[in-house]
């Protein structure tokens, strides 16, 4: 049977609990999941790319089928390159889907047979964002609750 590969593609400007709740209930889905850490060099990043690669690298380390690339393609090619069907997306709230919902249909006029597949955040993680989480560090404000163990 053809392997069941899926690219979670996100800023992860940090990888927080919410992302990593995302990806461990979707290892019953998928046989492969790779999380794509988008990275545009022209667009500034608070937590750099390296520190935040190799924190997933770690707290995924018991996960074979989990495996984390920086990419700067368009996600959709970036998919078709490793051969995934599927894009994994977290729904946290409405705003969330009326943000997804365009990007679900444009990647799908890039590539027909690309389907976006959305997880709905467990609620203990719905309420934290990387945006939120740069806020607080940047005051000084510990944010380990809000990271992976790992982190
Ligand atoms: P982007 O910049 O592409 O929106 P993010 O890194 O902010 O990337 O998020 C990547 C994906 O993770 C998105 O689908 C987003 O909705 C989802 N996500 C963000 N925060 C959470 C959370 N707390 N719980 C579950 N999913 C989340």
């Amino acid at each position: 049977m053809e392997k069941r590969t899926a690219v979670f593609p996100g800023s992860f400007d940090p990888f927080t609990r919410g992302h990593q709740d995302i990806v461990l209930r979707a290892l019953s889905l998928f046989d492969h999941i790779i999380i794509g850490i988008g990275h545009n060099t022209k667009k500034k990043r608070y937590f750099p790319v390296e520190e935040v690669l190799d924190a997933i690298t770690k707290s995924f380390g018991p996960y074979p089928s989990v495996s984390v690339e920086l990419y700067s393609d368009l996600t959709a090619n970036f998919a078709r390159e490793r051969g995934a069907r599927f894009l994994l997306r977290g729904l946290r709230n409405g705003t969330d889907l009326e943000y997804e919902n365009p990007i679900a249909q444009a990647n799908r006029h890039v590539d027909e047979g690309l389907e976006t597949v959305f997880m709905i955040t467990s609620p203990e993680f719905a309420y934290i964002s990387s945006s939120i989480v740069r806020e607080l560090h940047r005051y000084g404000q510990d944010v380990s609750k809000f990271l992976p163990d790992s982190h």
